[in-house]
């Protein structure tokens, strides 16, 4: 068995029944536990351990209620599951031997590690955003799809996975996709799962944890921040990408007051509370 396959499934047959169901339960279990690890991490360090020490970085001064949390929680367990079926699909791609994942670094060398960790997130930032995009476009969509989304108005870092199974599966499509066309280390894929799950839940941290300047930096106004996400959470009609702003920006589609809501809270002094 290729090191690729043995990756992707773990050594589980996905032609057989009994491998396809336990394949489904390890994605399942790996994905759901690197939620509750990181999201569970980012709660309790800004939201339960550090809560006074942070109250300065809080973006909107109110929080969601526990049900909240609770339902954010739920949502996210249910896109784990979703997110899972992703999973065998690779399992069953990889041993088709169809990914096109390269163990050996030297076949495109080291200096296309990061440009191929750059060209997964932007490929992927560019389906997010016109998916999200669309799925607000579309009555149809925002009811049955996007809505348990924007359940939460102001979110919490257990809202990063918080989707209807329809919108987790449209989500869910393009990992696959991504590994059938992009040559891709398993370091570099690593990389980008983690940067993945971070991002999703520190988007919707509910503080603002980058530096003073941030927002206007020649380089770093382009990385998105919970800042970012959390004005398209409150005004919906904007900010819909996911790692970058640059579609936003190049579509006219950035919130016009982020810069200086970040620079508010920036403003700040530690000790002093959210107004
Ligand atoms: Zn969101
Ligand atoms: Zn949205």
């Amino acid at each position: 068995m290729d090191a690729a396959r043995q990756i992707f499934t773990f050594g589980f047959d996905p032609f057989t029944l009994g491998g396809l169901l336990l394949l489904w339960v390890a994605m399942f279990l790996i994905i759901g536990g690197r939620y509750f690890i990181v999201a569970g991490f980012f709660y309790g360090w800004f939201w339960v351990w550090k809560r006074e020490r942070e109250d300065w970085r809080r973006i909107w001064p109110t929080r969601p209620s526990g049900r909240m949390l609770r339902t954010e929680i739920f949502w996210s367990v249910v896109t784990s599951g979703v997110f899972a079926v992703s999973g065998v699909a690779l399992g069953f791609a990889a041993t088709q031997g169809w990914l096109r994942v390269y163990m050996d670094i030297g076949e495109y060398g080291w200096w296309y590690l990061p440009v191929s960790l750059f060209l997964l997130l932007f490929l992927h930032d560019t389906y997010f955003y016109f998916t999200h995009r669309w799925m607000h476009a579309s009555r149809w969509a925002m009811r049955h799809m996007h809505a348990v989304h924007h359940y939460s108005v102001n979110p919490s870092p257990w809202a990063g996975f918080s989707f209807h199974p329809l919108e987790g599966a449209v989500q869910a499509l393009i990992i696959p996709v991504l590994l059938l066309v992009v040559p891709t280390h398993p370091v570099v894929l690593l990389l980008f799962l983690i940067i993945m799950t971070v991002t999703g839940i520190t988007n919707h941290l509910g503080y603002e944890i980058w530096w003073r300047g941030f927002a206007r930096h020649p380089v770093t106004r382009y990385w998105i921040n919970a800042t970012h996400h959390s004005l398209h959470h409150k005004h919906f009609s904007c900010n819909y990408g996911l790692y970058f702003t640059f579609w936003d920006r190049w579509l006219g589609t950035e919130a016009s007051g982020y810069p200086e809501l970040y620079d508010q809270i920036q403003s700040r002094r530690p000790g002093t509370q959210a107004a």
